[in-house]
């Protein structure tokens, strides 16, 4: 018998599944499987039926990937049905597939303040330990306590955020391993006040970003001491439209795609960026956006 049979019973399996459909920047290829788990047990157990030549790739949200135009040759796992939320004293837990805004709300509905920057970050808890998601001064390794894996064959481990390494928007997670969930320890605060201040930050973002076209967020790391849109305006490349990919006219850092935008095209871009940036102030502009490509 396949694998693909058994696999069925433990989720949604598909094949030639459009990754522009699930990444927020609608771009990319076919992903050659698709595979949606119901939930924590049926994952750890399909991973052991998937054949050991297809890689996988965990995905959340999408919204800080680039997916190749010619796709994904592996398996695509979507965490969205590991979305459980629980609180125990000061201590949150959430499942990987949890969006982080309703883990910004839970939190402050409780009052419990650490967590307010995941109501402007749109992807997903897996994705925001794997990137090390943050915005206004917060980041996910200053309350992450423990984040629970599981390796590709399926067996589990708790690892610290110590032993993640989580810096500046990247965490070690070993390769081939998928985060399940992850806990934090948050402070006692007024439930209005961080409401109140999700609110604020939420505003600032509308102002700020482009958030009406497809986009991934800031594309480029900012470098130690400097921020990237300054850099790319500094080298008059704000606007710049290759295809139907542009430099947003409304932060630097930031591409949006118009509509018909290709991977190839928003590649281009990153490629000018940097080339420019290096040319003009010598520093390496290093993409923040998750780049997949198609011989992965
Ligand atoms: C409008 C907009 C604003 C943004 N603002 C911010 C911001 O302020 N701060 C910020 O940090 N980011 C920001 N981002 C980027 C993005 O939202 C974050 O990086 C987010 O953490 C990605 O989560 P995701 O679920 O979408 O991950 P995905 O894009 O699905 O995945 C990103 C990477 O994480 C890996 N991954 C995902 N889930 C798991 C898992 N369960 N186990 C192991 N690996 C996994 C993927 O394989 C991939 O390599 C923004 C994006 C947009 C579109």
């Amino acid at each position: 018998m396949s694998w693909q049979q058994p696999l069925q019973s433990f989720g949604e399996l598909s094949q030639h599944e459009s990754m522009a459909a699930h990444t927020t920047l609608a771009v990319g290829g076919m992903a050659t499987w698709y595979f949606k788990p119901h939930h924590k047990i049926a994952l750890c157990q399909a991973l052991s039926l998937i054949p050991d030549e297809i890689r996988i790739l965990p995905l959340g949200r999408g919204s800080n990937l680039l997916v190749s135009d010619q796709g994904f040759k592996g398996m695509v796992i979507d965490l969205g049905m590991l979305n459980h939320v629980e609180i125990k004293g000061r201590t949150l837990t959430a499942q990987a597939g949890s969006r982080m805004s309703k883990l910004a709300q839970t939190a402050a509905k409780a009052g419990l303040s650490g967590l307010e920057f995941m109501a402007t970050v749109p992807g997903d808890l897996g994705g925001g330990i794997a990137m090390n998601a943050g915005a206004f001064g917060q980041q996910a390794s200053d309350t992450c306590l423990q984040v629970d894996i599981v390796h590709r064959h399926g067996n589990e481990e708790t690892l610290s955020k110590q032993q993640l390494n989580m810096v500046y928007r990247h965490s070690q997670i070993p390769d081939q391993a998928i985060i399940l969930a992850a806990s934090f320890e948050l402070l006692k605060g007024k439930a209005e006040n961080i409401l109140h201040a999700m609110r604020h930050m939420r505003q600032k973002r509308s102002q700020s970003q482009p958030l009406a076209l497809p986009n991934c967020g800031s594309v480029f790391k900012n470098p130690e001491g400097d921020y990237a849109a300054r850099l790319i305006e500094a080298v008059g490349l704000k606007g710049k439209c290759m295809g139907d990919a542009q430099i947003s006219n409304v932060h630097a850092n930031f591409i949006v795609n118009h509509g018909s935008a290709s991977s190839d095209d928003i590649h281009a871009l990153i490629a000018l960026v940097q080339h420019s940036v290096f040319e003009k102030f010598a520093i390496h502009l290093e993409p923040e956006v998750r780049i997949l490509e198609s011989v992965q």
